[in-house]
């Protein structure tokens, strides 16, 4: 039996647990043997170099059929998620910033977000309701209306494209958020911003598990944990020193 100490809301405090996690893609082996655990209520850091598996672990979780998981599993609110197709994972409240947005000719930005949020919330929203949410998130975050009606990320900027990931997320309010590289490109000015809304985003039923390599998003965020990967391992957990530590250091 749980004790009372053990629960928040729906009785758990685990967002993300992932244990012995080994994934490979077309044959090359990239995770070997990841463990994590993952609590509400906080806001992590994956650390590491270029190429040590921090996309893949994202895209893993995300539930990205490109990977092959060949041992291990995911669990989400201690639900077992490892052979759960993208849009379930998408419906369960997680949800991943890319590194790299693709673009979508064609289609206005502001009707792939009702798309989004449609085939995602449990209550749909009418039009009107869903332009006015839109809308408010923009302002909150410094997007112009005049980006909702272009077509998804074409001809954005780097700043823009990593704000529109950001209006994504808060239009979608998932559960569990991967930020990946959301810093990689962004001038202070979009830093702030985007890191303001994090902060505001987070709450106790919430988790950040922020992506970076250059951690210049951390300056203005407190995190809780940070972990660093190398070689598709998870070789080093620590508090805010460890950045510094890397800072100075380097990864190795
Ligand atoms: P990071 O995000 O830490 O820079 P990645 O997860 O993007 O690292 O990549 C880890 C390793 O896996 C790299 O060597 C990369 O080339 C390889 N890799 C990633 N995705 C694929 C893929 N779809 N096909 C083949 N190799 C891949
Ligand atoms: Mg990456």
């Amino acid at each position: 039996m749980r004790s009372l100490a053990f629960g928040s809301s729906n009785g758990c405090f685990e967002m993300i647990k992932i244990k012995e996690l080994y994934v490979e893609t077309e044959s090359k082996e990239i995770l070997k043997g990841i463990n994590l655990d993952l609590e509400k209520g906080k806001i992590y850091t994956l650390m590491g170099p270029n190429g040590s598996g921090k996309s893949t672990l994202a895209n893993v979780i995300m539930g990205n059929t490109k990977y092959k998981v060949k041992e291990g599993k995911i669990f989400f609110e201690e639900r077992d998620i490892t052979n759960l197709p993208i849009n379930e994972r998408a419906r369960m409240g997680i949800f991943m910033s890319f590194q790299f947005p693709v673009e979508i000719p064609g289609v206005p930005t502001n009707v792939f977000l009702r798309q989004a949020h449609n085939s995602v919330a449990e209550k749909k929203k009418s039009f009107l309701e869903f332009q006015k949410k839109v809308s408010e998130e923009s302002k909150s975050i410094g997007i112009k209306d005049e980006l909702l009606e272009r077509y998804v990320n074409e001809g954005f900027s780097g700043g823009e494209k990593k704000l529109s990931e950001i209006l994504q997320m808060s239009v979608l309010n998932p559960k569990f958020i991967i930020l990946d590289e959301i810093d990689s490109g962004l001038d202070i000015d979009f830093l702030k911003r985007v890191s303001e809304k994090i902060r505001n985003f987070m709450n106790k039923d919430k988790t950040i598990l922020i992506i970076t390599h250059h951690a210049k998003v951390l300056d203005y965020l407190e995190v809780d944990k940070v972990f660093m990967m190398q070689e598709g391992k998870i070789i080093r957990e620590g508090k805010k020193e460890l950045i510094k530590e890397i800072g100075q250091r380097g990864f190795n």
